[in-house]
């Protein structure tokens, strides 16, 4: 029987609305996300990357429940994600982590009631409980018991990072979206909290939606990466796939700046991008990527590439493979 994915996205938008025109009827729409389909199956980790302003922090705010879409559908369990909403249970099953665990933590809060929080919320135990539940926590992402008593400015910033990811265990979720994570943190730091979210993934069996600026940072931690580029996903694939085999000139371009292991491919074409990311207020027609795009064809101008199978393994939105469609 084919396992049912706890995360499905299907088609989902966000689309703010800016600028007045006549009688204050708001009249453009900036497509922060526009059109994204996603599984994310138990046990394991959805990379998501792109550029800043690509739509991947939006998506995953979508994902939890703190943003709602425009259009499409969250399903959780193969239930929408309104319907969970409405019994308030939403928050024991889906957490998030932050870039900046500092802005998430509040400053006047002990980090044992920082952690505490979500129990308090969800009315879960005792207070005797709840603080055993904090020092367990605590001890489970690398910290001690009398941690709990000092507040977040005490802490360095991979020890916050620590706090942010003990509180969003607290109640046990199914699935955490990081977003982006260890941006902020040092490349030894980095790999420790990586290691620690891995980890914590093989005890407790939870999926993460891993978000990140750059390819190479989701490498580690990822099964299959989804690539953004302008509110939509443009190629999603395994990850020894898309490291291997990337089809997309933006996954292809990304790819040709990550330092390659392999002394032979140490030589190969660096595909440098001209041009800024364009607005999502004002996306170019077509394929959104041909004014950046190396390889794009006249064609690109006027058509809007669609998501479709490479493999059995990936999907690609690019005309170049709109003929070679998998079976
Ligand atoms: Fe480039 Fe055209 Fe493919 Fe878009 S559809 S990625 S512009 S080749």
């Amino acid at each position: 029987m084919k396992q049912q994915p706890l995360v499905s996205l299907k088609d989902i938008k966000k689309h703010f609305p800016v600028g007045s025109g006549l009688f204050g009827k708001k009249n453009h729409f900036v497509k922060a996300v526009d059109g994204v389909s996603l599984d994310i199956y138990p046990g394991e980790t959805v990379g998501l990357v792109g550029e800043s302003g690509c739509g991947k922090s939006t998506t995953g705010r979508m994902v939890v429940g703190l943003s709602d879409p425009t259009g499409g559908e969250i399903y959780f369990e193969g239930k929408k994600l309104n319907e969970y909403k409405a019994k308030k249970s939403l928050g024991k099953n889906l957490q998030m982590i932050f870039q900046d665990p500092y802005s998430s933590l509040n400053p006047r809060m002990t980090v044992a009631d920082i952690i505490a929080e979500p129990l308090v919320l969800h009315k879960v135990g005792t207070a005797s409980e709840r603080r055993k539940r904090v020092d367990e926590l605590l001890e489970r992402v690398g910290l001690a018991s009398y941690h709990g008593n000092r507040y977040p400015i005490e802490f360095s910033g991979g020890q916050r990072q620590r706090l942010g990811i003990a509180r969003a265990l607290a109640l046990q979720p199914k699935l955490i979206v990081c977003d982006e994570p260890v941006s902020a943190l040092d490349v030894s730091i980095q790999a420790q909290i990586l290691n620690l979210l891995k980890e914590i993934q093989n005890d407790m069996g939870l999926s993460y939606l891993f978000i990140a600026h750059g390819i190479q940072a989701v490498k580690h931690i990822s099964d299959k990466i989804a690539v953004m580029y302008l509110g939509k996903i443009i190629e999603f694939a395994n990850k020894e796939e898309l490291f291997e085999n990337p089809r997309h000139p933006y996954t292809k371009a990304l790819l040709s700046a990550v330092p390659h292991p392999d002394p032979k491919m140490r030589n190969r074409e660096r595909i440098i991008l001209t041009g800024d990311l364009p607005s999502p207020a004002n996306p170019p027609a077509g394929c959104s990527f041909h004014t950046r795009c190396p390889v794009a064809m006249e064609q690109c101008k006027r058509i809007d590439p669609n998501l479709l199978p490479t493999s059995k393994q990936s999907l690609t939105a690019c005309l170049l493979f709109e003929d070679k469609v998998a079976n």
